[in-house]
């Protein structure tokens, strides 16, 4: 890569060590940021250089483009990889770089403008062919216009956010009576959230599933889709485990999605990886949703079933050389199945609140077909200021069940100590009649819920993790005070002793069982 030298990773957590590992093995020297929490986490210790842009708010570091300007330049980076969440998906930001002759590792400022308007985006869409929810192709003036375009579409209608993400400004109506509050409920938090409060309509669709396509395209005139991921278990819109391939989909409708999605990254002149999200109902129906213009989390499903580095393809891309896949046009078939559970520091049995505390103790999972991407290490500090996402925990297997199988040995490795995390979610879902059926949509999570949250712990396996987490941390304080009792950093009495698992876990005898 010649033009391309040094990177600045503008992000953190484990998508910034994510593109530090692509950086380095492509030869590039990778330079971090990090905030003054951040100053030891781990995309700073394995960076090449590091570069502190300011307090914890993220308006003051990370989202602060004349900071991350002022930091490629000082350090001597020719590109600037946003991963996804803050600066990836703004064209000021994009064009800021360009501005400052920086390459910026994503698609042109027009293409994320373009995706970035959902009413716009709708346009283009129809207008290349892409079948796009029934709804209106401006936002509405007021809650008569929208009473009028509800009828007309017909009930139930989704009130949405022109400016949208994250599910905000969204607001579902099943009747005439409710569309005035939804109106004016809806353009309230997308005016707080966006600054902007636009809102248009969607038909609402009743239990489809979420199917997005990744899609990479070159300076070089090609565009290829590298098949779907299923994205249907959510909450509030926030993805909660995806895979790869999706039982729904077979070859012939990964075709006409895989077509619908490079004439959508086609018609507005894409480059780089993104996503086109569709929603596909029970009949085999699919309609674009909206296109994310940057790298997704849930990008090592499809990594892992294409045999491909989306990170490393998008420097690449960046740098201008060609994309390294489908060279000559040979057909690109998913292989295996995978599947990722987001870890994130959120309590699954209150309401998935988020948590924050020192992470004490982490026991990573590996072995055969499993990946690990994390942001955090044991000792490091989670706070509010930040996404909960903190690791991604990834299962290949020949088979959608043997992936499965995988992530439940996995999920059984995992040791988090110290704050309440995901984890204990994953592990009943693995066991869920319905996920193990592959009988996914958008509404999973709200009839599946209750009854995996509910139901009683797993007498075998939750309870062995919670010895085994434990016991490893009981082990993990003598070890660093010297075995006499002591906290080897402050040189008081280690925190009350072993926990009541420990002494529960001694008094069953189960200590030598789990050692
Ligand atoms: P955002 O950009 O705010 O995330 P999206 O348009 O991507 O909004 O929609 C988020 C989620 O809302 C989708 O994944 C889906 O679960 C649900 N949704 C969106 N549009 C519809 C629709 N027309 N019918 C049913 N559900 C929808």
């Amino acid at each position: 890569m010649t033009s391309i030298r040094r990177v600045l990773v503008a992000n953190r957590g484990e998508i910034a060590l994510r593109v530090i590992r692509a950086c380095h093995e492509e030869g590039l020297d990778a330079v971090a940021v990090y905030s003054e929490p951040d100053r030891l986490a781990s995309h700073v210790r394995q960076a090449d250089a590091a570069v502190l842009l300011g307090p914890a708010p993220a308006a003051e570091s990370y989202l602060d483009i004349g900071k991350l300007i002022a930091a490629a330049r000082e350090s001597g980076c020719q590109a600037v990889h946003p991963g996804y969440g803050f600066l990836s998906e703004r064209a000021p930001f994009a064009e800021a770089c360009a501005n400052a002759g920086l390459i910026f590792v994503g698609p042109p400022a027009a293409a994320i403008r373009a995706m970035g308007d959902k009413t716009e985006a709708r346009r283009r869409m129809q207008a290349a062919g892409v079948p796009v929810v029934a709804g209106t192709a401006a936002p509405l003036r007021d809650p008569v216009d929208a009473r009028r375009e509800a009828k007309r579409i017909g009930y139930p209608v989704l009130l949405k956010a022109a400016a949208g993400g994250g599910g905000k400004g969204m607001r579902l109506v099943r009747g005439e009576t409710d569309v005035e509050e939804a109106f004016q409920a809806a353009r309230r938090e997308a005016l707080k959230a966006f600054g902007d409060g636009s809102i248009y309509i969607e038909k609402y669709l009743e239990r489809p599933r979420h199917i997005e396509i990744q899609v990479l395209a070159d300076r070089h005139g090609r565009v290829v889709a590298l098949g779907e991921r299923e994205c249907s278990i959510q909450r509030r819109h926030q993805k909660l485990i995806e895979e790869a391939p999706s039982v729904a989909v077979s070859p012939a409708l990964r075709r006409r999605l895989s077509e619908a999605a490079t004439a959508a990254a086609g018609a507005v002149g894409y480059i780089s990886a993104g996503t086109i999200e569709f929603l596909l109902t029970p009949t085999g129906e699919f309609f674009f949703l909206e296109m994310n213009a940057r790298i997704q989390v849930e990008h090592p499903v499809t990594e892992l079933v294409y045999g491909v580095d989306l990170v490393r393809e998008q420097l690449r891309i960046a740098a201008g050389q060609p994309m390294r896949v489908h060279v000559g046009g040979t057909p690109l078939h998913p292989r295996g199945h995978a599947i990722e559970c987001r870890i994130t520091a959120e309590d699954p049995f209150n309401d998935f609140l988020p948590a924050t505390g020192v992470l004490q103790y982490l026991r990573v999972p590996s072995g055969p077909g499993i990946r690990w991407d994390a942001g955090v290490e044991a000792g490091d500090e989670v706070t509010l200021f930040y996404d909960p996402l903190l690791a991604k925990l990834i299962a290949w297997g020949e088979t959608r069940d043997i992936a499965i199988q995988r992530m439940r040995r996995a999920l059984g490795e995992l040791i988090m100590v110290g704050l309440p995390t995901s984890q204990p979610f994953h592990v009943r879902v693995m066991d869920d009649p319905e996920f193990l059926r592959g009988e996914l949509d958008i509404t999973y999570l709200e009839r599946a819920g209750a009854r995996v949250l509910s139901a009683p712990p797993q007498p075998g396996l939750e309870r062995a993790l919670a010895v085994a987490a434990a016991l490893e941390a009981d082990e993990q304080r003598e070890r660093t005070s010297g075995g006499d009792g002591r906290d080897g950093r402050d040189g008081q009495v280690g925190r009350g002793g072993p926990s009541p698992w420990v002494i529960e876990a001694r008094r069953d005898g189960l200590r030598g069982e789990l050692e």
